[in-house]
């Protein structure tokens, strides 16, 4: 993407346009004011792939995290891992956002944020968030069809078409490219 995207509207877009496994590392860090290495690793550079600048990055990460930490912490522990993703430290290597494929395989420990949903929670979990985010019974179900045989990407193209109200259902392979394709369906 060429433009930008400002952090102030992560939280609608956290709602509208990104794929479950971005949505629960943005509420993630919004209320806990927290996420472990993995978390940072698979949102931090979801959101460099949907095109929040550096400079944006830092300004969010540090306005989360000095909620409960204090700045010099923050600047010590954890600036250098943003800096890093975007190639601005260490070997200056520019990190790809991580694909479905990676993030399915990745299982999450205790208070982990990332992973994939459609693996990673169990049936119960999964049909109460979701019940959470407005859907309906019907909808509920024909998501966890997918999820109960294993197809947790083709349960993501579902959940897409469910919540951007279309009946085409994208390929999912990447949750860079779920965000790209509801950018298109919102016009
Ligand atoms: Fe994210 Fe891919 Fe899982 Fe969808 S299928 S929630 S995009 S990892």
């Amino acid at each position: 993407r060429d433009a930008s995207v400002p952090i102030e509207s992560l939280d609608q877009l956290s709602k509208t346009s990104m794929p479950l496994c971005m949505r629960m590392c943005h509420e993630h860090i919004r209320h806990e004011h927290h996420i472990k290495h993995g978390g940072r690793m698979q949102y931090g550079l979801f959101l460099k792939g949907i095109g929040v600048t550096l400079e944006d990055s830092l300004r969010f990460w540090r306005a989360e995290f000095t909620k409960k930490i204090d700045v010099d912490k923050y600047t010590r522990a954890y600036e250098y891992n943003i800096m890093h993703n975007y190639g601005k430290k260490g070997s200056m290597v520019n990190y790809s956002p991580y694909s479905c494929m990676k993030i399915i395989k990745d299982m999450a420990g205790p208070g982990d944020c990332h992973g994939c949903p459609y693996r990673s929670f169990d049936a119960p979990t999964l049909k109460t968030k979701l019940a959470g985010y407005g859907l309906s019974q019907g909808a509920i179900d024909e998501v966890l069809f997918f999820v109960t045989r294993g197809h947790f990407q083709l349960a993501c193209s579902k959940y897409f078409t469910i919540t951007h109200n279309t009946t085409a259902e994208p390929t999912i392979t990447h949750p860079n490219g779920y965000f790209e394709e509801s950018q298109i369906v919102m016009g």
